[in-house]
């Protein structure tokens, strides 16, 4: 390899350190660094703006990539603010990213979608009928948790904990089988319409099991996914 090619690779790396603008306008920012070098984010956000169509990106204005308090005082690696999404910049492979970060967007849609998705209750009263199932299925488990718990549709951090560490995701999604598209989409309403999203944009072949298990779900992000207006 020429020197003069190793030198435009090193410029691009260092260039890549700070910042950079997709083809479609996005800004990608890196607060801090991505240590694994076997990350390549560019290809990840190639393949986000190749999942995702232009219309339900339209609140995302920047990726921003680094660490978060955030992240230590949630637990979390991610997450969606006033037109950012924020992510890790601890990472193991790109399909993790691109499921983040079309997750994240998730939240962005239902901002300005919210009376599309929620105002006619439909999607509420599926979650909320699935939560008690889970209830019940759980009870007999032996997690005797009250009933109140699951008939409550915004996040709690007690409820969230239960089912991610007394229950446990390897369980909970044994449990979860027929009835949620996965152990995180019981967590709460918001995330139930984020999770189906993801799904919906990143996995094809789940449109068929989310359409029989999950229908008003599906309807609402099939009809978001289809309007460009
Ligand atoms: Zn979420």
């Amino acid at each position: 390899m020429l020197i003069k090619d190793l030198q435009e690779i090193q410029k691009r790396q260092q260039q890549k350190v700070s910042d950079f603008y997709t083809t479609r306008g996005l800004h990608v920012y890196f607060k801090d660094k991505i240590e694994n070098p076997d990350i390549d984010f560019d290809k990840a956000i190639a393949e986000v703006e190749t999942v995702v169509p232009s219309h339900l990106m339209s609140e995302i204005e920047m990726i921003m990539v680094g660490h978060f308090e955030e992240f230590d005082e949630r637990g979390i690696n991610a997450f969606y603010a006033d037109g950012m999404v924020c992510i890790s910049n601890e990472q193991d492979n790109e399909l993790d990213i691109v499921d983040d970060i079309v997750h994240e967007i998730a939240h962005s849609v239902e901002e300005v979608q919210g009376y599309f998705i929620y105002a006619d209750n439909k999607v509420k009263n599926e979650f909320l009928n699935k939560r008690l199932i889970l209830h019940d299925i759980l009870w007999s488990a032996g997690y005797r948790v009250p009933k109140k718990k699951f008939t409550e549709v915004e996040y709690d951090q007690d409820f969230d904990m239960f089912l991610l560490q007394t229950v446990g995701y390897d369980k909970l999604i044994q449990y979860c089988n027929g009835i949620f598209i996965s152990a995180y989409a019981p967590t709460s309403l918001r995330e139930y319409f984020a999770t189906g999203f993801t799904d919906f944009l990143l996995r094809s072949d789940s449109h068929n099991y989310m359409k029989s298990t999950c229908p008003q779900l599906y309807k609402k992000i099939y009809k978001l996914h289809a309007d460009s207006d």
